[in-house]
Formats: C-alpha cells, sequence, structure tokens
C-alpha cells in the first residue's frame, strides 16, 4: 500500500469532491487548487479547532488585514531583499531551476561536467545562480510605477505587526499577549509540488506572541509544546508520525533567532507543517524604523519603554488537511450484507473533525413510512450535528459510500423503528450496531463527538 499511498489519497480527495486542480478545463494552473464541497468543512474544521484552542487563553486578540500591501511593508519585513530563491537557468533550454533543489536531486539524477551541474532536462550548461523573489508583485491604482508598487502578501504575520499598537491600545493588552489571523497567503514557487503541500496561494494560520525579551526563551518552549500537542489532542493526528524538527543555523529565515518545525510524516517524505520561530524585536524594530511610528510598550512594571520579543506559530492550512488525509486514510475489509468480507477505503477522521459525522437512511427507499420517519430523525439531528440523508442504493453501498468520506455514525431507519422508536447506529470503524431509542439519540451522539 505504501508505494502508491499518495496516488490513493490524491484520487479519493478529488474523486470525493475534497479537493479539485485549479483551472482545469483551461489545462489547470500549477500550484493552485479548489476545494470541494467537503473539502471546506474540513478545512474550516481546522480553522475553527485552532481558534478554539489560542482563544480559550484570553489574551490572544483576533485581526484580519489585506492580502495586497505597499511596497515599502516588505522593505520594512526585509523580503524584498531576503524572500528569494537562487535559480540556474539551462542556457540551451532556458528552463529554471532551484539551486538547492537541483543539488538535492529533487529534479532527478544531475550530470556534473567541470565541477559543474548540468541541466538534469537537456543536459546543457547552466547559468550561475541568480535570486528570484518570491513575492507576487500588482499595482494599486492605474499609475504603474514604484511608488504604487505592492505585493500579495506572502505571510500573514506583516499586517499583525503593524496592529500591534491598535490592539495594545483597543484591548488593553498587557504582555505576554498574541494577535492572531488566519488568511491566505502567496508565494511563486519555482517548483510546486507534492499535491497541496507545496503550492502558490495557501491559507496560514499565524499567531504573533509578545513577551518581554528576558522571557522569550520561556515562551519559546510553551509554544512549541502547545502546538505540536494541538496536532494530537485536537486533529487526533498519531504522534509517531509527528516530528520536531530542530532548524539549523542555515535554514533559519531572515529574522529568527531559533526555530522548531512540525513535521509530518507524509508518504513523499516528513516534511514542515508548522513552524514555531522566535522572531526577536526584528519585526517591530524594523517598522519603527521604516514608519517613523512609535511601536514600543510601556512596562508598568519597570517603567520603562521596551521593545517586546515576538514568538511566532506559524501552521498552513492546506498541509495539515494533507496530514490528516494521510493521517485517516486506512484499506481494510468487511463484511457486505450477505456476510462476505470486501475491500473498503475509510478515511478514519476524529468524529468531530468529520464533514460529515451522522448519515441518515431510510432502510428501504420505495417505503413511504420509512422515508417519513428518516427525515424526521433529519430534522431532529440536523441543528445539533453536521447529518447528511441518503436513500439511494443499497445500505451496503451507502455504508461504503460514507466510510470514504470520513463520516462515523451511520443511522438506519428500518421496520422496527415504527414499532419501538429504535433506530440503529452502525460505528464506521468497527461496523458494528447499536439500536438506540429515538428519545435518547441526541445524548448518545453528543457524547460519542465529544472532543
Ligand atoms: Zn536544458
Amino acid at each position: 500500500m505504501k508505494e502508491n499511498k499518495l496516488e490513493k489519497i490524491i484520487n479519493l480527495a478529488e474523486r470525493r469532491g475534497f479537493v479539485f486542480k485549479s483551472y482545469e478545463v483551461y489545462g489547470g494552473l500549477r500550484g493552485f487548487y479548489d476545494f470541494g464541497h467537503l473539502g471546506v468543512i474540513l478545512k474550516n474544521n481546522i480553522k475553527n479547532l485552532w481558534l478554539k484552542d489560542i482563544l480559550s487563553m484570553q489574551n490572544i486578540y483576533l485581526i484580519e488585514t489585506p492580502i495586497i500591501g505597499p511596497r515599502i511593508l516588505y522593505e520594512a519585513s526585509g523580503h524584498i531583499e531576503n524572500f528569494y530563491d537562487r535559480l540556474v537557468e539551462c542556457k540551451s533550454c532556458h528552463n529554471r531551476f532551484r539551486e538547492d533543489h537541483l543539488l538535492k536531486g529533487e529534479y532527478g539524477e544531475i550530470k556534473i561536467k567541470d565541477n559543474k551541474a548540468l541541466c538534469p532536462l537537456c543536459g546543457g550548461e547552466l547559468t550561475e545562480a541568480r535570486n528570484f523573489n518570491l513575492m507576487f508583485k500588482t499595482f494599486v491604482g492605474p499609475v504603474e510605477e514604484l511608488s504604487t508598487e505592492s505585493y500579495l502578501r506572502p505571510e500573514t504575520a506583516q499586517g499583525i505587526f503593524i496592529n500591534f499598537k491598535n490592539i495594545l491600545n483597543s484591548m488593553r493588552a498587557k504582555l505576554p499577549f498574541g494577535i492572531a489571523q488566519i488568511g491566505k497567503s502567496f508565494r511563486n514557487e519555482i517548483t510546486p509540488k507534492n499535491f497541496i503541500f507545496r503550492i502558490r496561494e495557501f491559507e496560514q494560520m499565524e499567531i504573533e506572541f509578545f513577551v518581554r525579551p528576558e522571557e522569550a526563551d520561556k515562551y519559546f518552549e510553551f509554544w512549541v509544546e502547545k502546538r505540536f500537542n494541538w496536532y494530537i489532542n485536537f486533529l487526533g493526528i498519531k504522534k509517531e508520525n509527528l516530528i520536531k524538527h530542530i532548524q539549523t543555523e542555515e535554514e533559519l529565515a531572515h529574522y529568527a533567532k531559533a526555530a522548531v518545525d512540525v513535521y509530518y510524516k507524509f508518504p513523499f517524505g516528513e516534511d514542515e507543517i508548522e513552524g514555531i520561530a522566535n522572531r526577536t524585536d526584528y519585526d517591530l524594530k524594523r517598522h519603527m524604523e521604516y514608519s517613523k511610528e512609535d511601536l514600543t510598550y510601556f512596562d508598568e512594571k519597570t517603567k520603562n519603554k521596551i521593545i517586546p520579543y515576538v514568538i511566532e506559530p506559524s501552521a498552513g492550512v492546506e498541509r495539515i488537511f494533507f496530514a490528516i488525509l494521510c493521517d485517516s486514510y486506512d484499506e481494510d475489509e468487511m463484511p457486505n450484507e450477505k456476510g462476505k468480507l470486501e475491500k473498503r477505503i475509510v478515511l478514519r477522521f476524529k468524529p468531530w473533525l468529520a464533514p460529515i459525522q451522522v448519515a441518515i437512511f431510510p432502510l428501504l427507499s420505495n417505503r413511504e413510512n420509512l422515508v417519513k420517519k428518516a427525515k424526521e430523525v433529519y430534522e431532529l439531528l440536523k441543528n445539533d450535528f453536521r447529518v447528511y440523508y441518503d436513500e439511494s442504493g443499497s445500505i451496503g453501498r451507502r455504508y461504503r459510500r460514507q466510510d470514504e468520506i470520513g463520516t462515523p455514525y451511520c443511522i438506519t431507519i428500518d421496520f422496527q423503528t415504527l414499532e419501538d422508536n429504535t433506530v440503529t447506529v452502525r460505528d464506521r470503524d468497527t461496523g458494528n450496531q447499536e439500536r438506540i431509542n429515538l428519545e435518547e439519540i441526541n445524548d448518545y451522539l453528543k457524547d460519542k463527538f465529544k472532543l
């Protein structure tokens, strides 16, 4: 199963409406993906669980800032100067490659001539490496000149830093406190790859947590632990599939003093789904310098003005989404209606995370009294759970369809229901069925969906 697990997951995600390739009718656009009905619900569930966790801390405040930002913002942040990949170009076929990926063999085996790597596609000579900035550039208004030059944000963080004073004052915040944002970011990746892992438009969940400089190390440790545990406790990702990766000096971004990444063991290899960085006072200092605004904090304890340090947990929604799909994907065998073992595909989402939580079936679609009762059950549950009504095909086929999209419980309304008001509740993972009275069904399910 391992070698083509990736393909199976991508296939399932497309077939069942989690993820589609963007602009496919026009031949597609590399590095962009659409999310279908179930995908959008799953994405929202991830974001809500993130919000649930951080908002319970009481000292994290939300913000939403524009995607487009002026050039000066990214001069201040250092992105204009530092946010690039080193690219080489083939002198014959003119394809461009990331130098670091080329040397790591990501484009396949490379041939060397006179100590220099050759084009992995045509064997031609390569140019010296040049910097290629990863930000998408645009212009605000009708005039295209330096003063209107703007960028799609490469991270949501900068909108947070420049709102430090607004939040501080309006929320009467005291250190330590955080500002959090969920939103789209854009990077003009040279080689988008691995499905939705490395894409050009993606969603981030970022917190900038402001602390006294002397407490930065302590809160760095705090956030590494807190965020690592979130994957296990809130998303149900298996601990053995997660790794804490301590970034080396070479890996550190231009603003960071220390960083630990949360890695997930994807079928294509282990890679980052979140980074926790100590950004020091780099960003606030730079924005003070470029904007001439005072972004200091008056510390009532010491009566001093200080520039706080920042601990940044920054997570990628699509990467987490992908990790959940990989972690939940399973194949096993289940007896069909005739008791014969059949292969099945199942997504073992945690019950609270599943896009659809309860599927409701009348045993037969041509019996009016069963259909009517099933629709009553749907009405009974629709406000408390994400429910789905389905009457087409055999019960066995309906079960399989729900297994594939990770629905944890299926309720069937049969002839006994009409006599004693009980229904069968079938468990996705075990296939076991229980008869539950409809008077108790709400509490029974609520208990199952508790985080
Ligand atoms: Zn070439």
